[in-house]
């Protein structure tokens, strides 16, 4: 290989790579859930915009749940094992190299943000999908009374439960969602330069 094939800048760049994961990848799946990862992410980040959301939390909503992409990502494979995969970090260190905290804190904190609201609000356990349920146990169960209120003290802790929110609510099959190149523009306005 010589140093042109190597040219700083050469190849896709964040969005086209965000683009092929969702167009590509997030088509399949997502852990038993009624649509898929695509369609999931892609309802959050559109209930996002719907409720009025500033940028940094529509795109945080989108981009939520990237860290359970494999390949370039990784993380899936030991969901699928009923392990943890911690794919809230995974995606937040990932995400880390194209956007600044305020999109990478809630992406990072919003399991704990389950976590959190599982022990701060009655009945929200309620509110999870039966996959979700599942998960919560691998991912350590509800937060005990010490740990929801230090959670609530991290800074970015509102904007994840909010986050949170809209991550469960985005799992209607039938609800229309508008597709990645929407969210372009808007992502594109939150790069790091
Ligand atoms: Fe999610």
């Amino acid at each position: 290989m010589n140093a042109a094939d190597r040219a700083p800048g050469a190849g896709p760049g964040p969005l086209d790579l965000l683009a092929e994961l969702f167009e590509g990848e997030g088509g399949a799946e997502y852990f038993g859930e009624e649509v898929t990862q695509a369609q999931h992410m892609l309802q959050a980040g559109a209930l996002a915009e719907a409720a009025g959301a500033p940028a940094h939390l529509v795109a945080a909503a989108l981009l939520h749940d990237v860290g359970h992409f494999h390949g370039t990502v990784t993380g899936r494979d030991l969901m699928e094992e009923g392990r943890d995969n911690r794919h809230g970090h995974t995606g937040a260190d990932w995400l880390a190299r194209w956007f600044g905290p305020e999109v990478t804190g809630p992406v990072r904190l919003h399991v704990a943000a389950k976590r959190y609201l599982c022990t701060a609000e009655p009945g929200y356990a309620a509110l999870l999908s039966e996959a979700s349920v599942h998960t919560l146990r691998v991912q350590g169960g509800p937060m005990t009374p010490e740990q929801a209120r230090a959670f609530e003290a991290l800074p970015g802790a509102a904007d994840a439960v909010a986050v949170r929110r809209w991550d469960e609510q985005a799992k209607d099959p039938l609800m229309a969602t508008p597709d990645f190149a929407h969210f372009r523009p808007l992502l594109a306005g939150l790069l790091l330069t």
